[in-house]
């Protein structure tokens, strides 16, 4: 093996950098070439990539977003487009590709590795941490410490006003997020898009705090379970509180990656590489059980990966 390509795709995520720059270095100290494709899938799309070298990849380590920038590409998500992808990779004589980014991403990365003899490995990278196969994605932890530092100071003045507050988070489908900021903020309520939520429950539980002489309420939902502008109407209306909304934007997605971030970036970054070295392909770096390990792609992309509601039963007991 003698040149691999990097690329950064889909719902950009902090640590992203802190990625490329491992990848880059590590196969540079092993002799190999790296080109980053850039825009995401679109650079193979249009074979746009720039040579990447160790000092080309100085001091972006702490940066948020990727230096490859990325895109969606619909084009990519035909077969003809994954094809044309996969001929890019062959005319450039690039013989392993490094994917990072999320489940679609990885969806992806599968459906080229079906297409080229040029070995696919995927590294996880999305604040949703919805991918199955490691514990953590890059950039979770920091979008959760992003939250909860808005949060807790969203809490102050909740505190003051005796207010209710719904802060809305990211994540469509999935409510990891919704479901780690909501614990470690303390919130009385976390609703995720997995379990439907009840109004009935919810306006019992803000009375019922509220007679406990709690003087606000915190309510974490993530933008997937429903329109929370109506969600706040209704508990107004059923419980006469003062009920606030803020929604948590695109911040969530930025910013400098925690050391958590960094540390996993670091890491898979090197186990990636280590895998095209030991021509392997068709798989994604994880961390399971606190380890660095690979999964097949194939399963990471027919595996939804489980929240774990014992986490939701203990954030409800944690706010009597
Ligand atoms: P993320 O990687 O953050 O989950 P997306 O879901 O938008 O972001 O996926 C990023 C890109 O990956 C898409 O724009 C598309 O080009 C590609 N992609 C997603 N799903 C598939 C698929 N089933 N087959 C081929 N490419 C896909």
């Amino acid at each position: 093996m003698k040149k691999i390509g990097l690329v950064t795709s889909g719902g950009d995520a902090p640590g992203m950098n802190a990625a490329i720059r491992a990848v880059v270095r590590i196969a540079c100290s092993r002799d190999l070439q790296v080109f980053g494709f850039e825009r995401g899938w679109e650079g193979l799309l249009t074979n746009t990539f720039r040579r990447l070298t160790p000092r080309s990849v100085g001091g972006i380590l702490h940066l948020g977003g990727t230096i490859l920038r990325t895109s969606r590409s619909p084009e990519f998500k035909k077969r003809e487009g994954v094809q044309k992808a996969a001929e890019t990779l062959t005319l450039n004589n690039v013989d392993g590709l490094v994917v990072v980014g999320g489940d679609g991403s990885l969806r992806g990365a599968l459906e080229l590795s079906r297409e080229t003899d040029a070995r696919i490995v995927g590294i996880p990278a999305t604040i949703d941490n919805d991918v199955f196969g490691t514990e953590e994605t890059i950039g979770f932890d920091t979008a959760v410490n992003t939250a909860i530092t808005e949060i807790d100071k969203i809490r102050d003045t909740a505190n003051s006003h005796e207010r209710v507050f719904i802060v809305e988070v990211m994540g469509r489908k999935r409510g990891f997020l919704a479901l780690t900021v909501g614990l470690t903020v303390g919130a009385e309520i976390i609703l995720v898009p997995e379990v439907k939520y009840s109004l009935e429950n919810i306006v019992r539980t803000l009375e019922e705090s509220s007679a406990k002489g709690k003087k606000s309420g915190i309510i974490v939902a993530a933008e997937g379970i429903g329109d929370t502008r109506k969600l706040l109407r209704e508990i107004e209306e059923k419980t006469g509180l003062d009920v606030r909304l803020s929604i948590s934007g695109y911040a969530q997605r930025g910013g400098h990656p925690t050391a958590r971030s960094r540390l996993l970036a670091n890491l898979f970054g090197n186990r990636a590489v280590e895998l095209l070295l030991n021509k392997q392909g068709k798989r994604m770096v994880g961390l399971q059980k606190g380890r660095i390990t690979s999964i097949e792609l194939e399963q990471v992309c027919k595996t939804e990966k489980s929240l774990d509601l014992n986490l939701l039963r203990l954030a409800q007991t944690l706010a009597i």
